[in-house]
């Protein structure tokens, strides 16, 4: 009896789009040494195609010549402010970040930063950056602002 997954492919999905990043990148861990280009067997180190273009490309996937290869073990990040090995997801997302689109601090320090940032503005200097942000809003988010700051008032004078 002919195996049905050999008729694969029918109608030209991609079926390797179902890997998950946690998935391809134990695949990366397997060959720390290899680039993106070796995944996808087009360099002499591996001629066999184990990774496509697209899983290549995707973010938050740490390779060798990412700018964390260094820092990144066992699918942590060294965070290049408190020096602490963190998961992924407790990097911010920036698209000024590095290439691919995490920060290199963690957000727990992006916090910090950003509140120290904030806290050697003048209150003219503040006044503009709040304005800023607040007019790039949606209704959502104007409704969560008023929320927190309801919740903040409250929960500061309560006990006065
Ligand atoms: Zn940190």
């Amino acid at each position: 009896m002919k195996n049905k997954n050999y008729n694969r492919n029918p109608e030209g999905h991609n079926q390797w789009i179902l890997r998950s990043n946690e998935e391809i990148q134990k695949i990366i861990d397997k060959h720390p040494t290899w680039t993106k280009k070796d995944f996808r067997g087009e360099e002499k180190k591996n001629s066999i195609k184990i990774l496509t273009r697209k899983e290549t490309e995707r973010k938050g996937l740490i390779f060798k010549k990412s700018v964390y290869r260094k820092k990144f073990k066992n699918n942590k990040l060294q965070c290049s402010i408190c020096k602490k090995l963190k998961t992924l997801n407790e990097f911010p997302n920036d698209i000024h970040g590095w290439k691919n689109k995490k920060r290199s601090n963690c957000s727990e320090c992006d916090i910090d930063r950003n509140f120290n940032y904030l806290n050697n503005m003048n209150s003219f200097e503040k006044k503009i950056f709040y304005k800023k942000i607040y007019k790039d809003l949606n209704d959502q988010q104007l409704t969560n602002k008023r929320k927190r700051q309801k919740k903040y008032y409250y929960e500061t004078f309560k006990n006065n």
